[in-house]
């Protein structure tokens, strides 16, 4: 192939290390990296010739041999409450979804780092969609250039300014970590997005080895799914658990903030009715984080089709919540945002060509549940 048939780069997912190798393929020097990315990232321009610092002549090989390309936004939503959803269609015709919610003091971006999710957490709708693949760092990093500029673009920066990033939407960043701690640099690089190590948050349910590798190269903040305070329950709730138990994760856990006395993780724990909101569930969790610097989350279950589980009734996650606070574990309940558009944590369902067959069989088992369900409302009709 020669160089004018070769694929163009798609410069938007290299971060600062491979932005410098990039141009040292073209025989230029380190710090054209930083230029490019202040223009790409910072400024938020996709056209080379308008990168007045850099010759006419690096422009225009930049236009033949790069790119900064974007997936195209398929649909978006705003609720209510100002929370706003994007559902972006990838390259591959697979579609993602990204929520933006807005509060006084801050606005968070919520970025998907898969498409679907191979975890199947039994209360997660993303679950039941099913797999497709891991995204690339241009496609996690895409979804904050585009909530960057759509939300500028429609409502002046500084009210809706993009402050802190979670990795809660679709998808289980830990099991795409070779994507995931390129695009965590580039939010993190002063160059590009310049967001504190605080403000971006990694949520897993709990990929031990993976844990561990994260915290070698990168010290932002952590979040834990943890949803159960034993293994029996977790084990129904969260598979993964099988594989890595309790004991291990409340290592990895320990280890995670060893050397930084003043930084916690956050335990998210969804609060489902009757499942695991009791008084005996709540001691259990004062005995599991004891000694670990911990703030608890209390997630009110938010409902999708066909689930059986229910969430907690108010009472209960308030009782659940003075018992934590009681003894000393900081506890907040999370305020459920973007209901009415489905983009509340474990609504986000995307469009995935799911590899694993599973939507299908949740579709199925839901259809017979449905017509079970129907004849034994015809029978108890006719006897
Ligand atoms: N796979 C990662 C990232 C997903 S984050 C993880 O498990 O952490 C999404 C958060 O919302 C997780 O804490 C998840 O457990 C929670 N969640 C999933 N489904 C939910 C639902 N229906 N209601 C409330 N929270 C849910």
């Amino acid at each position: 192939m020669n160089e004018q048939m070769a694929a163009k780069v798609n410069l938007l997912g290299l971060h600062h290390q491979a932005m410098i190798a990039f141009f040292a393929t073209l025989g230029e020097k380190p710090y054209r990296a930083i230029q490019v990315l202040k223009w790409i990232h910072a400024i938020g321009t996709q056209d080379f010739h308008q990168m007045t610092d850099l010759s006419k002549a690096l422009r225009q090989k930049l236009t033949e041999r790069a790119e900064i390309k974007l997936p195209e936004i398929a649909y978006e939503n705003r609720a209510f409450d100002g929370t706003h959803k994007w559902l972006l269609r990838l390259s591959d015709g697979n579609c993602i979804e990204t929520v933006f919610i807005p509060e006084k003091t801050r606005g968070t971006l919520c970025v998907s780092s898969q498409v679907g999710c191979i975890l199947n957490c039994d209360f997660c709708s993303t679950g039941k969609q099913g797999f497709s693949r891991n995204l690339t760092t241009t496609e996690i990093i895409a979804q904050l250039w585009l909530a960057i500029r759509k939300l500028s673009k429609n409502n002046g920066v500084h009210d809706h300014a993009v402050t802190n990033v979670v990795m809660m939407g679709m998808g289980e960043p830990l099991l795409n970590l070779d994507h995931v701690v390129p695009a965590l640099h580039l939010m993190l690089d002063d160059h590009a997005y310049g967001l504190s190590k605080r403000r971006v948050t990694v949520s897993t349910a709990g990929v031990v080895p993976a844990l561990y590798q994260l915290r070698a190269v990168s010290d932002v903040a952590l979040a834990i799914s943890l949803h159960a305070p034993n293994d029996e329950l977790r084990d129904q709730l969260v598979p993964l658990n099988k594989k890595y138990p309790l004991k291990e994760l409340i290592t990895a856990c320990r280890e995670y903030f060893k050397h930084d006395e003043r930084r916690s993780i956050t335990m998210e724990y969804v609060m489902l009715d009757g499942i695991n909101d009791k008084q005996e569930h709540a001691k259990q969790l004062i005995k599991l984080l004891n000694g670990i610097r911990v703030k608890m989350n209390l997630i009110p279950f938010n409902p999708f089709p066909h689930t059986a589980y229910k969430r907690s009734n108010n009472k209960a996650i308030f009782l659940f919540r003075d018992t934590l606070l009681k003894a000393g574990l900081h506890t907040t309940i999370r305020r459920t945002r973007g209901e009415d558009i489905n983009a509340a944590c474990g609504q986000l369902v995307g469009e995935v060509k799911d590899r694993t067959h599973r939507q299908a069989r949740y579709r199925l088992s839901v259809s017979m549940l449905q017509t079970t369900k129907k004849n034994i409302g015809e029978n108890t009709i006719t006897s």
